[in-house]
C-alpha cells in the first residue's frame, strides 16, 4: 500500500527573493545580550522576523573575558546570564543570577570575614559553578562544560564560549600610592566593587592575543545566513569577542550580513556602564560613534547594518555615510514584544 506524502514545505522564498535565513549567529555579553536574545527568539519562533525561517538555528558566541576564579570556583558571568535567561532560570528583576535565590553560603563566608562581600554568589548559582569547576579541573574544555550545563537549561540556542582559553579583562586605574601612578584591577572588581566610578585609563584583555576561537565558532560564522550584534557593551563584551584572533576576519569575510543594535541611546547606555569604557577608548558616546567604531564591512569593519534609537534619528545620515545601512526605531527592551520588534527591524534592514 502506497503512503502518500504531503508535499515537502517549500523552503525557498518566491522567485527572485532571497531564501529565508536558516542559521543565525549572535555575539553576546551578559544582561543586555541575553535580554535581546530572549526577545529575538520569541519573535523568531513566532515567524515574526522578516527574512528568517521560524525554525532557524541560533548560535550564541558569548564573551568569556569577564570570567574569574573566586573561592576556588570558576565563574562565567556572561555565559550564565545567557543560559539562565534563555532557559527560564534567571532572576528577572536583577537581570543576573538564579531566580528563587538564597544567600546562606555568602552569609557564612562573610561571617568568616572571607570576602569579597561585593560579589554576589547565591546558593543556587554556586551549584552551577561547582559543576563547571569540577569539569574544568577534570580537563574538559569550557565549550564542553557549557554544553553539559545547557543540557539542563535547554536554552533553544547553541551556546558557545568565544574561546576555551583563559582570557581576562583587567582595567588600569590611576593610583597615586603606586610608584607607577596606576594600578590594574580585575574587570569584576572595577565593574562590581567600584561600579566603574573611577576613570578607566586602559582596558587590558590578558591572553586575548593568544586565544583561539572555541570549537564551532568559526564553523558557525562560515555557515551563517545572518550575524547579529545585540546591544551588548562594545568594549568589554562585543569588543573582546571580536578581539579573539580570527573572529573579526570570519565576520568580515563570511557569507552573512552583520547587523547590530546600538547599546547607546542619546549620550548614555540605558542600563549598565558602557559609557565609562567608551571614554577610555576615546570613542564618543553616541549610537553613530559606536557604529563607526565597529566600521562598515565594506571598509574593513564588521557592520552591514545598524539600528539607532528613534530619538537618535539625527545619527542615521552619519552612519549611512560610513557605508552602513541604518534605521531609527525604538530601542528600549522594556519587554520581549518590544525587543522582538527591534530584532524584526534589524533583520528587515539587512535581509530584504
Ligand atoms: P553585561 O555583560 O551584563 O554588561 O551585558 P552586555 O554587555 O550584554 O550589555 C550591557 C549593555 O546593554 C549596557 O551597557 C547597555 O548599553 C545595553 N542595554 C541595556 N538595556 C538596554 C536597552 O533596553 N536598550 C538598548 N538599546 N541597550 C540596552
Ligand atoms: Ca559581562
Amino acid at each position: 500500500m502506497g503512503v502518500s506524502h504531503a508535499p515537502s514545505p517549500d523552503l525557498t522564498a518566491p522567485d527572485g527573493a532571497t531564501p529565508a535565513a536558516r542559521s543565525i549567529v549572535a555575539l553576546s555579553g551578559g544582561v543586555g545580550g541575553a535580554r535581546f536574545l530572549r526577545g529575538t527568539l520569541s519573535a523568531l519562533r513566532a515567524g515574526a522576523l522578516p527574512g528568517v525561517a521560524a525554525d532557524a538555528s541560533v548560535t550564541v558566541v558569548a564573551n568569556t573575558a569577564d570570567d574569574w576564579w573566586i573561592h576556588g570556583l570558576k565563574v562565567c558571568p556572561d555565559l550564565d546570564t545567557v543560559m539562565y535567561t534563555l532557559g527560564g532560570g534567571i532572576d528577572v528583576e536583577r537581570g543576573w543570577g538564579r531566580d528563587g535565590e538564597t544567600w546562606a553560603t555568602s552569609e557564612e563566608l562573610a561571617a568568616y570575614g572571607a570576602g569579597p562581600e561585593w560579589f554576589g554568589l547565591g546558593d543556587r548559582d554556586i551549584a552551577t559553578h561547582l559543576v563547571r569547576t569540577q569539569m574544568v579541573e577534570a580537563g574538559y574544555p569550557l565549550s564542553a562544560v557549557t554544553a553539559a550545563l545547557c543540557r539542563r537549561w535547554e536554552p533553544d540556542v547553541e551556546l558557545l564560549p568565544m574561546t576555551d582559553d583563559r582570557v581576562e579583562t583587567h582595567i588600569a586605574i590611576a593610583d597615586p600610592e603606586e610608584a607607577s601612578g596606576r594600578r590594574t584591577v580585575h574587570f569584576q572588581e572595577y565593574w562590581v566593587r567600584m561600579r566603574a566610578q573611577v576613570p578607566a585609563e586602559a582596558v587590558v584583555v590578558v591572553g586575548l592575543d593568544r586565544a583561539t576561537p572555541a570549537p564551532g565558532v568559526l564553523e558557525a560564522l562560515a555557515g551563517a545566513d545572518l550575524v547579529m550584534l545585540p546591544p551588548s557593551n562594545p568594549v568589554v563584551s562585543v569588543g573582546t569577542i571580536l578581539g579573539v584572533p580570527g573572529l573579526r576576519e570570519a565576520l568580515r569575510e563570511g557569507p552573512a550580513p552583520v547587523v547590530g543594535v546600538s547599546p547607546i541611546i542619546g549620550a548614555s547606555h540605558v542600563h549598565g556602564m558602557a559609557r565609562q569604557l567608551l571614554d577610555s577608548l576615546g570613542v564618543e558616546v553616541s549610537a553613530g560613534a559606536v557604529a563607526r567604531h565597529y566600521g562598515a564591512r565594506a571598509a574593513g569593519g564588521v557592520l552591514d547594518g545598524w539600528l539607532v534609537a528613534d530619538t537618535d534619528a539625527d545619527q542615521v545620515a552619519g552612519v549611512e555615510a560610513a557605508g552602513i545601512a541604518c534605521a531609527a526605531v525604538p530601542l528600549l527592551m522594556s519587554d520581549d514584544a518590544a525587543t522582538g520588534r527591534m530584532a524584526a527591524a534589524a533583520t528587515e534592514l539587512v535581509l530584504r
